[in-house]
């Protein structure tokens, strides 16, 4: 019976990157087929009402895990504070992993809300966890990224 994941849109070819494009991923296609996983599509920025494009954002200070506990801070290229924005983003994928009945998510390193692994602050790679990883996490979701397959 094929299991439900939630998957970054960028890595499914859909262009939801502030950019405009997307990060179409074929290992990442070929994983959902050979381990018989139906992807849904999430992309927290979009579901938070950002537009894309949209200005790039990075961390300031902290990760994910300490934006959601108001000690970091994630921010636009003009300075402008968006933790609001993107704890909403990572609010409404909760929402739609729940509605689907997905227990993992197969998420793009890097990104501020969908990193895994490492995350961009000041500047820097760094490592970290996207604000929408650390609440699904928060909440018992298993989170990988494509560097994992
Ligand atoms: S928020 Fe996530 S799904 Fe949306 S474009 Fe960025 S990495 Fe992709």
């Amino acid at each position: 019976m094929p299991q439900p994941i939630l998957v970054s849109a960028c890595l499914l070819g859909l262009s939801t990157r502030y950019d405009g494009q997307s990060k179409l991923n074929e290992k990442v296609l070929n994983y959902l087929r050979n381990h018989n996983l139906v992807p849904v599509p999430v992309c927290p920025e979009q579901l938070a009402g950002l537009p894309t494009p949209r200005p790039k954002t990075f961390f300031a200070t902290g990760s994910g895990p300490e934006v959601l506990d108001d000690r970091g801070r994630v921010i636009r290229e003009d300075q402008t504070v968006m933790n609001e924005v993107f704890i909403r983003g990572a609010k409404e994928t909760l929402k739609v992993a729940h509605l689907a009945g997905c227990d993992r998510a197969l998420f793009k390193d890097g990104s501020p809300s969908c990193g895994v692994h490492r995350i961009c602050r000041a500047g820097s790679k760094v490592a970290g966890q996207g604000i929408t990883t650390a609440l699904l996490l928060r909440n018992g979701l298993q989170v990988f990224s494509e560097e994992n397959l």
